[in-house]
């Protein structure tokens, strides 16, 4: 199976090329993307997927607003992250594959998806997308939901695909989805970014619990 090219943004994106201002706080998404990368969960390694850098991690700037601030595309080889390496995603219409943002560093490729994710409920406030080959390949036995094959990562098909799954159930119950079309790609997302990193983990747990037997 080949795998798609991470970090090539197909979304229109207008980017102004500028620095974020002190008053946007990273401390806390800054902590919760050092564990995941710690974990190997957002990170880059020459030994998968061709050397591109995997994972992202994003939250709302605040609890009734649209904007959010999301990891920079080609930051995955980065242990900690510094504000320049984030980008405050200031609008998103995922039906029409457009995207504006500030910063110093491009959004990542899937900030599409993330969007997505927040349009459905003002409530969810943070979202992860992790590789995680364990908890994607056993989809169907930790009984996730996912979305198929024939979407691929950061398309406004995923942005319609993402709609029709959260709005198909009660998202608190299961905050978490893996992107079958996307080789070991999981959405996990909450009320926090300890909800989002929670739900993950439990569920990396419940799969390393399952291959070990
Ligand atoms: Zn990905």
């Amino acid at each position: 199976m080949s795998h798609e090219q991470e970090g090539v943004i197909k979304y229109q994106l207008k980017h102004h090329l500028e620095s974020l201002s002190d008053d946007y706080s990273i401390t806390a998404i800054n902590a919760w993307r050092t564990l995941m990368y710690r974990l190997q969960l957002i990170g880059q390694d020459d030994a998968r997927y061709e050397g591109y850098g995997f994972g992202n991690i994003s939250q709302r700037i605040e609890f009734n607003s649209e904007q959010f601030m999301i990891s920079g595309t080609q930051t995955g080889h980065i242990p900690v992250l510094a504000i320049d390496n984030y980008c405050l995603v200031t609008s998103a219409t995922p039906e029409l594959n457009q995207i504006h943002a500030t910063g110093l560093c491009k959004p990542s490729s899937e900030a599409l998806t993330h969007a997505s994710v927040y349009l459905q409920d003002k409530k969810i406030q943070a979202v992860i997308h992790a590789h995680c080959p364990e908890i994607w390949r056993n989809t169907r036995k930790l009984k996730l939901s996912h979305t198929t094959k024939s979407v691929a990562y950061g398309t406004p098909e995923m942005a319609i695909a993402v709609n029709q799954l959260l709005q198909g159930e009660s998202w608190q119950q299961a905050s978490i989805f893996t992107l079958l079309g996307h080789e070991d790609g999981v959405i996990a997302f909450g009320e926090n970014l300890s909800q989002a990193a929670n739900v993950l983990i439990e569920k990396l747990s419940l799969a390393v619990a399952i291959e070990q037997g």
